[in-house]
């Protein structure tokens, strides 16, 4: 097969890779190669049967048209200042402009037009104060909120426009491997798991999401295209009551605290708080089962989820970040039977596991039935427990109750960002034809900021009509 573009993963970034390229009037031919399914045919299971199933080979919620972000809970951030590194390669002032022009993008599919964490300036400066007090910085972030059910429409538009425009999908399709031909990418190897293909493409883009981090670190490795060892997260989601978190939930509808907690000094975040919302649970390919969280526009929950993030950074002459956090997972998931685990803050300070009894006598309710009571401790590191432990006393002198007995802490919430390809401004690789973007690539780590990497790709693509 031949085309002049081929783009692996059709997730945000590989979309509106093609998108922009559409908007500039690029006659290039397009395919887009998705291992999952068409965004109709997406389907989790667990909405019937309150289970996570582990479905094989893989699942729907972060895998197929949209990727990661058709059931996510489709909150975009607008400010340049969160979703990852990106605009550190491109500057800060390309990625907010970028930001706007991409938002606009999302407007026109039909995202609500509502803007969150615009308004209550007072408000905002006394959560401000408070976490300047606590020794946390309060990053500024305006949230456009497409909830569940809405990133699922728009994205649905989203494929029938690009179908419309000629952009060919093969969806069930894998990438395996990279073409190479003196030192040229010269485009990929894909299968259905039946038949191998052939792919020839002029300009080859991968874009494999965060399920498809590990496998581009080893296509990094064997191929010699130049990286480095990034970032992962190894942390927790917390839940809490609605009316503990209801004035930074009103204000800010998402609170983004960062911090550097003693002795360590590590950094600690915030991350993906979903008032009213459901603590959810993903299956890596591996069976590697991690927590998330999510809300919907119309549905709500009591409680409020956020995640709480350490980021680990590893030096000579370890240099597996990836493999190093899925350890952490793998040990969690055994202590709970393969689901996921869930403690009292107030147990862990204790040195107590939590029995299922005793989550009854809370005020807050699990919102992920399945998860088990336990002994998160039993398999977090040392240095993350104590980071996490110490942010959230932090977390307590700006949202009075955080820090409470009954707050409950899920395990493993890992984020998998490690990989960073080395890439000039203009995505271009050591490997000529050869691109990586979003959260594959290192360079971001959500919706908004993977698809401005997808634009920015479209615009140096379109260069080569
Ligand atoms: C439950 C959940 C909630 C989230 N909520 C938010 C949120 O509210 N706001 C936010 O900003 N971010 C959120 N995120 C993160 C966000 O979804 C990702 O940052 C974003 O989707 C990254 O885009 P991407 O295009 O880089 O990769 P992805 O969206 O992960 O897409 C990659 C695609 O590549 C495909 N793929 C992988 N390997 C191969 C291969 N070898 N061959 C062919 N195809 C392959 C995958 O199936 C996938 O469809 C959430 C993520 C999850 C899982």
């Amino acid at each position: 097969m031949n085309t002049d573009l081929v783009i692996i993963g059709a997730g945000p970034a590989g979309i509106f890779t093609a998108l922009e390229l559409l908007e500039k009037g690029s006659k290039m031919k397009i395919l887009l190669v998705e291992k999952g399914q068409s965004i109709e045919k997406r389907h989790c299971p667990k909405d019937k049967t309150g289970k996570c199933l582990s479905c094989k080979p893989y699942c729907h919620i972060t895998t197929g048209f949209s990727g990661a972000g058709a059931f996510s809970d489709g909150k975009l951030s607008l400010s340049y200042e969160v979703g990852g590194d990106l605009p550190t390669l491109i500057t800060p002032e390309l990625a907010q402009e970028t930001i706007h022009y991409t938002d606009q993008i999302y407007l026109r599919f039909g995202a609500d037009t509502h803007v969150e964490g615009l308004e209550n300036t007072e408000e905002v400066k006394a959560i401000r104060k408070r976490a300047i007090s606590a020794g946390l910085k309060l990053v500024d972030c305006p949230i456009r909120h497409m909830g569940t059910e809405k990133a699922h429409d728009i994205y649905l538009g989203i494929e029938h426009y690009l179908a419309e425009k000629g952009v060919e999908m093969l969806f069930g399709y894998e990438c395996r491997d990279l073409i190479l031909e003196d030192g040229v990418c010269k485009g990929v190897h894909i299968t259905d798991g039946r038949q191998d293909q052939q792919v020839y493409a002029k300009h080859t883009v991968i874009a494999t999401g965060r399920r498809g981090a590990d496998w581009l670190e080893t296509i990094c490795a064997d191929h010699n295209i130049a990286h480095q060892p990034g970032t992962v997260d190894i942390g927790v989601r917390v839940e809490v009551r609605n009316e503990v978190m209801e004035t930074v939930n009103r204000v800010l509808y998402e609170s983004k605290l960062v911090g550097y907690p003693r002795p360590f000094k590590n950094k600690v975040r915030t991350f993906c708080q979903n008032p009213g919302g459901f603590v959810s649970q993903e299956n890596y390919d591996n069976d590697l089962a991690v927590v998330n969280g999510h809300s919907y526009k119309e549905l709500k929950s009591p409680n409020t989820n956020l995640a709480i993030l350490c980021s680990h950074n590893f030096s000579v002459p370890f240099n597996q970040p990836i493999a190093y956090a899925q350890k952490v997972g793998e040990l969690t998931n055994m202590l709970g039977a393969g689901q996921i685990l869930v403690q009292r803050f107030g147990d862990i300070l204790d040195g107590k596991r939590t029995w299922p009894k005793e989550l009854s006598q809370s005020n807050v309710r699990p919102t992920l039935p399945d998860a088990v009571a336990g002994d998160i401790t039993a398999a977090m590191p040392y240095r993350a427990m104590l980071n996490i432990i110490n942010f959230i006393h932090a977390m307590d002198q700006v949202v009075p109750g955080f820090a409470a007995y009954e707050t409950l802490l899920y395990s493993p919430e890992l984020k998998f960002y490690s990989n960073r390809v080395k890439m000039d401004a203009e995505f271009n690789t050591n490997i000529p034809g050869l691109h990586c973007l979003g959260d594959s690539s290192g360079w971001t780590r959500g919706l908004m900021m993977a698809s401005v990497m997808g634009v920015l790709m479209g615009r140096q693509l379109a260069k080569h009509n």
